[in-house]
Parts: structure tokens; C-alpha cells; sequence
């Protein structure tokens, strides 16, 4: 049997974390069951001032950054603490306001100046960072990326465009890897630039996706002058500074609980006897969707393990590798299996099509919204292909093709 037990003190701390939830969260800005959370969506106008309440509490325990020291905003937690208040905050449904992971490496690899200068207006929330990597040739091989950084004086000189930037639109701060040494081996002649969004030259150009978010953009760079002292850690040594993924949670808890409470979403809706007698959920005449949902609630189960996995890594300060590319591959292959389920088993009522909240799109059509927002999930972050590939050559050893 696996044991998941909170030791003593960490059971203790989950009821701190539980307590604190209970009586500091907006009510307003809990999760509804029928509500998904899309990305880099601009806060709802009347949301902002509970978001404000709710910032402030978190900044008062250092919950904004729990990873970071508390002279710098943090809280010092461990990693089954950080682990705790994520999965907490997940099944209360609570926003997750966070530090970007730009943090991070800016923790590690930045000059005591750029530590002072970026990271305490983002605990404050003042800034909103975007990444700037992938190019419209360049994602998964990333490193052939070609915007290229020219130095003049003490400015780098930036011209190249970026493509599938998250959030460009409504960030004020970006981070973005450059080309600074054309004639190095690939690898070798790329920098690690902080901006910002602000500098002229710099125009974005929102992409819209078939789930009708438009939550990244085109950016395109056309003589963008930007201080040499934002190069985080060494010029040229970009690519290194830009894998750096130190010192954050990255089990994904948030994720599995969060499909955990979707799946019960749905088992509620199709257990409902005034649903039964509605006749919108399609399991009666189809009862191999019964199945399916085994399937589904099992795979939930094993997206959770892979999380716990991860984070025990990581409590016993081992860095996980291969282990976050299953997790991640798994989890993101799920969530579209889940919306897949959950459409089929809504039929027609699965309300692709309708734009209002009629008699014939249940739960405002949160299942089709699923399928095709987790249709990018798989590319995002390293596609699906990309994740299989490191699993069998850094997990099983095989070789490269
Ligand atoms: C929702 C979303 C948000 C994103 N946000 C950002 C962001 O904020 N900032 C940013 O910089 N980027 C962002 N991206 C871009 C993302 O990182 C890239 O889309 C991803 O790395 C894939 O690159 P690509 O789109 O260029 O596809 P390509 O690399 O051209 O891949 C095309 C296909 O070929 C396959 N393939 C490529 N190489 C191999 C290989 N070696 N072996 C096997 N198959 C291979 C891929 O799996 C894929 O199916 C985002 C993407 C999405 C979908």
C-alpha cells in the first residue's frame, strides 16, 4: 500500500494552510464548478479588488513566493510545504498568485542589482513577465533561434521577431533568449535579456486560438535598445541560464487535483436524477461511457502519483529529469482524453456550437471549452514527442535517433 500521510508537522501545516484559506479567501474568487480557469486571461474588472485582498493576505505569510527567502518576500518553505499549499489551494479552488519562474533564475544566475531592481515589484505583483523563446522556426529546437542581439556601447541592438508569446499582450516585463555570437556553435552564442515591454520598437500582435482565448501573440523587435546590464549571467552563456528550472514546485498537483474535481464535476452532472430525467447525459443509452469514466478516474489516480513522485524527489533534493517529462506527457494526454469523455458523454448537449447558456449547453460549456483549449497542452512547454524522446533516451538509455 502507499502511504500519503502527512507527517505530524506537516499535518499541522495543512491545517494552517486550510484555515487560512477558509478565512481569508475572497468567496468571489473561489472556482465554480462550471468555471475554467483560461490562460492569461485579463482579470475580470470586478474581481480586481478581491484579487488585491487576496494578494495581500498572501503577501502577509510570503505565500506570493513560498520557495524565495522571507528577507526578499518568501517564506522559506520546504518542498513538501510548497507542495501542501498548492494542492490545498487547488481542491479550495483558490487563484494560485505566484511569482513567474523568471524568479527563479534570476535568484540564481542575477547580479545583486537585477536581484534588487526585479524581484521585490513581483512579489508586489507591479510586474507581469512574458517569455520570449520560441520563434517561428525555433520551438522545439530551440537553440537554432535567431533574434538576433547586436552590441552597441552599453545597449545590445535587438532585431527578430518571437511567436506563441503567453500573455505578451497584458505583460509589462519580458524575458527572452537572443542571439548574441552568430558564428559560436548554437548552444554557445545565445543570451538571456530581461526588458521592458515598454521599450520602443517593440510591437505585439495577438494570435487567436480555435478555443477563442487569445492568449498568446506574434512580437516582433525592430532596433530595440536594451541595457548590456539585463544580460542575466554570462553573455553567450544564454542557454544555460534559460534552462535553468531551480526552486520551483513542478509536480503539477494544482493540475491533478484540479482534473480530480473535474471528473467529480461530471460524475455529479451525470448522477444527477433531475439530469437522469433531462435526458442530457448520454450514459443511459450508451453504457459503455461507463468505462470510460473507469478509465478516466483511473488515470487521474496515476497523474496524481506521478506529482507525489515528483515532489519526493525533490523533498530528498534530487532533481527530477525524466520523471517531470512523464508527468508532464501524462497529464496533459489525460486532460484531453478527459475532455473527450466528458463531450461524448454530454452528446449534442456538448454545445460546441452555441454561444449562451441555454437549456442546451450545460455547465456553459465547459466540456467543449476543455477539448479545445487541451488540445495546445500537448505542445506547450515541450510537445508530447519532445517529452517521449527524453523519457527513452535519458530514462531508458536508449539511443539517440
Ligand atoms: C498554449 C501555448 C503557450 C505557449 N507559450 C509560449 C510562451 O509563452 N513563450 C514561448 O517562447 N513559447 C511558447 N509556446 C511555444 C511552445 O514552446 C512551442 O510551440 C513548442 O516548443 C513546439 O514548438 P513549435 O510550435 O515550433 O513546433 P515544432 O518544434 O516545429 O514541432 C512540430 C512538430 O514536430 C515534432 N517534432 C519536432 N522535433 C521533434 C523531434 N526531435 N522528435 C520528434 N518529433 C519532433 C513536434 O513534436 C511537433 O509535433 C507556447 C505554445 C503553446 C501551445
Amino acid at each position: 500500500m502507499v502511504d500519503f500521510a502527512d507527517n505530524p508537522e506537516q499535518a499541522a501545516f495543512r491545517s494552517h494552510v486550510k484555515e487560512f484559506i477558509a478565512s481569508r479567501l475572497p468567496p468571489e474568487l473561489k472556482l465554480k464548478p462550471d468555471e475554467v480557469r483560461g490562460f492569461d486571461e485579463e482579470d475580470p474588472e470586478e474581481k480586481k479588488e478581491a484579487l488585491g485582498r487576496w494578494r495581500a493576505a498572501l503577501t502577509e505569510n510570503g505565500w506570493i513566493a513560498p520557495m524565495w527567502p522571507k528577507e526578499i518576500g518568501g517564506a522559506n518553505l520546504s518542498k513538501q510545504e510548497q507542495f501542501i499549499v498548492n494542492e490545498e489551494f487547488a481542491a479550495a479552488g483558490a487563484p494560485r498568485l505566484t511569482v513567474h519562474t523568471v524568479g527563479s533564475t534570476i535568484m540564481v544566475h542575477g547580479s545583486e542589482e537585477q536581484k534588487r531592481e526585479f524581484l521585490a515589484p513581483m512579489v508586489r505583483g507591479e510586474t507581469r513577465w512574458c517569455q520570449g523563446y520560441s520563434e517561428p522556426g525555433s520551438g522545439s529546437d530551440l537553440a537554432s533561434l535567431q533574434t538576433r542581439a547586436v552590441r552597441d556601447g552599453d545597449d545590445f541592438v535587438i532585431n527578430g521577431q518571437k511567436i506563441w508569446t503567453s500573455g505578451a499582450h497584458l505583460a509589462n516585463m519580458m524575458f527572452m533568449l537572443v542571439r548574441t555570437d552568430p558564428d559560436a556553435p548554437k548552444h554557445r552564442g545565445i543570451t538571456y535579456l530581461l526588458l521592458s515591454m515598454e521599450t520602443p520598437g517593440i510591437s505585439v500582435r495577438p494570435l487567436k486560438q480555435m478555443s477563442e482565448a487569445s492568449g498568446f501573440n506574434e512580437v516582433f523587435f525592430e532596433d530595440v535598445r536594451v541595457p548590456v546590464r539585463n544580460a542575466v549571467g554570462e553573455i553567450n552563456r544564454g542557454w544555460y541560464v534559460g534552462a535553468t528550472h531551480l526552486d520551483f514546485e513542478r509536480s503539477g498537483i494544482g493540475q491533478s487535483v484540479g482534473q480530480i474535481q473535474t471528473l467529480d464535476a461530471l460524475k455529479g452532472f451525470i448522477g444527477d436524477p433531475a439530469e437522469q430525467q433531462r435526458g442530457r447525459s448520454k450514459v443511459a443509452e450508451k453504457p459503455v461511457l461507463r468505462h470510460e469514466l473507469a478509465d478516466r478516474y483511473t488515470e487521474a489516480e496515476v497523474a496524481y502519483c506521478f506529482s507525489r513522485r515528483v515532489i519526493s524527489m525533490e523533498a530528498a533534493g534530487q532533481i527530477p529529469n525524466y520523471e517531470s517529462s512523464m508527468a508532464k506527457m501524462f497529464n496533459t494526454e489525460f486532460s484531453q482524453r478527459m475532455a473527450r469523455t466528458a463531450t461524448k458523454t454530454l452528446g449534442l448537449y456538448g454545445g460546441l456550437f452555441s454561444e449562451t447558456d441555454d437549456g442546451y449547453t450545460p455547465m456553459k460549456r465547459r466540456w467543449s471549452r476543455m477539448y479545445l483549449s487541451t488540445v495546445s497542452a500537448t505542445i506547450a512547454g515541450g510537445t508530447s514527442e519532445i517529452q517521449r524522446n527524453v523519457i527513452a533516451t535519458r530514462g531508458l538509455g536508449l539511443p539517440r535517433g
